[in-house]
């Protein structure tokens, strides 16, 4: 209690001379507030100490949290993270890292004026929308497309402008959840769509979609579920049936694809075709992708389809609050460049990681293995660096499962011990996140950029270090 009493004022520390060294540089009323949060912080602290301290060391320690907090606000509270975890798309680690003409074309929109909104040939207020419009039909052969801020949105919208108030058939086995927080009757009951389910979770026909079908109904909806493979065209009912029946009972299909996948090559270990282009042609009338998945761009929701419905959609009023920024447009058009003009495969970071050969692979990690053992040499806290063959995979929202065989480093600490090594790493700068099998550190090099093998030795020798140091 004694304590408590010596605990300095704010307006003893406000005196202080870095308080104020630090009043000159921030802002005062910002520096107050951080005072106050040090000051209770420390208030929390001592109620449990007995010992008495002098009102200068409590001083100190303020000042210490202080500095601390000051730090880690300006450090600003995203940090760059090295993926070592071989999960190519992580929600949580923000998806697709941008490829270099799409950071490069965003960075120009950011620091000057652009004509995002003006028509420059007619010298009047031009179309948001436009400017990925046309590169987005040449890509997937649609009429029309719309970007909003997600795919979640995209599949509000969709929803929305084509059957408020309304019916939608779906097959039940397609109600389920999507990476997380994505549920189909959730976002149904959101755009203010009646659901109609048919069929039964595991088995649904195309004659469950027509018995289903009365002067209420206005969309017929697909929802790729499962896993990555099947992506989109092996429904339970295809597709190629489910727009037959649309078109014979005339009432508009759309498919929520979750992913978009461009690359046509089938050489990059996937074996799959380009998914959206396929949707389109198989005369789906409004399909919906998002732009951070295997399409390897910025965070958007992809609409592509028939004019008159997409044309719709963007009259909207919901479009106004789901509508992107031109940071996100200059991202996504930058991307969906290489597609069409560029090098996916050595441009788009996503794709260039998926389409990594087995010997590609190797090499990476017999790389990364001699850069670790030259780093770590001589240090005690490694017992063993050792190349494995381990499993990679997509990751991210619909296909969380899907492996492909990949490289890595595995590491054996003897000091620290693995759950204090992983959170030093997760703690450095950049931070680096691993994966770990029994007792081992696992580092899958699918995912690691240019650049990071090295960075990567450096924070592995570092852990060893901190250690041997103390
Ligand atoms: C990932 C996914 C979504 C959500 O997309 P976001 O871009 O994350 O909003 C919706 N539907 C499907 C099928 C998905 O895979």
């Amino acid at each position: 209690m004694n304590n408590l009493k010596n605990i300095p004022s704010i307006d003893e520390m406000l005196k202080n001379e870095r308080i104020k060294q630090l009043i000159e540089v921030y802002q005062r009323d910002f520096m107050v507030d951080v005072v106050r949060s040090a000051t209770e912080e420390l208030r929390r602290e001592l109620f449990l100490k007995e010992e008495k301290i002098k009102k200068e060391k409590l001083m100190q320690a303020i000042l210490v949290k202080v500095e601390h907090m000051v730090s880690r606000l300006a450090g600003g509270s995203l940090k760059e993270v090295i993926n070592g975890t071989g999960v190519v798309l992580h929600t949580n680690l923000g998806r697709a890292p941008l490829g270099k003409g799409a950071i490069d074309y965003m960075v120009r929109m950011a620091r000057s004026y652009n004509n995002l909104e003006f028509n420059l040939e007619k010298g009047e207020r031009g179309e948001r929308y436009g400017h990925v419009e046309e590169v987005l039909t040449r890509l997937t052969g649609a009429e029309a497309a719309l970007v909003v801020n997600n795919n979640a949105a995209a599949v509000l919208l969709g929803l929305n402008t084509l059957a408020r108030e309304r019916e939608v058939i779906v097959s039940r086995g397609q109600l389920v959840e999507i990476g997380g927080a994505f549920r189909i009757p959730e976002v149904m009951k959101l755009s203010g769509a009646r659901l109609v389910e048919v069929g039964t979770t595991n088995k649904t026909y195309i004659s469950d979609f027509a018995a289903a079908i009365n002067e209420e109904t206005a969309l017929l909806f697909a929802a790729h579920t499962s896993n990555y493979k099947i992506l989109g065209f092996t429904q339970e009912v295809p597709l190629e049936e489910l727009v037959k029946l649309g078109q014979e009972k005339e009432l508009p299909v759309m498919q929520d694809l979750g992913s978009g996948i461009f690359y046509d090559k089938d050489d990059w270990g996937l074996r799959e075709e380009p998914a959206v282009k396929r949707c389109v042609a198989a005369g789906v009338d409004i399909v919906t992708f998002s732009g951070d998945k295997l399409l390897g761009g910025p965070q958007a929701g992809i609409i592509v389809g028939k004019k008159a419905l997409v044309e719709a959609m963007k009259k909207n009023q919901l479009t106004r609050a789901l509508r992107v920024d031109k940071l996100t447009i200059a991202a996504l058009e930058g991307t969906l460049l290489e597609y069409l003009l560029g090098s996916p495969k050595k441009n788009i970071p996503v794709i260039e990681m998926l389409a990594l050969s087995r010997e590609e692979l190797r090499e990476k990690a017999e790389r990364l293995l001699e850069l670790l053992e030259m780093r770590t040499e001589g240090l005690s806290g490694i017992r063993q660096l050792k190349l494995v063959e381990l499993e990679d995979m997509v990751g991210g929202g619909a296909y969380p499962t899907y492996k492909i065989p990949g490289f890595g480093v595995e590491i054996e600490f003897s000091q620290p011990g693995l759950e204090k090594a992983a959170k030093i790493l997760r703690l450095g700068s950049p931070a680096l996140l691993t994966r770990r099998q029994e007792d081992k550190m696992l580092l899958s090099v699918r995912t690691l950029l240019p650049g990071d093998e090295i960075k990567v030795a450096d924070l592995i020798a570092g852990v060893v270090q901190e250690k041997g140091d103390i």
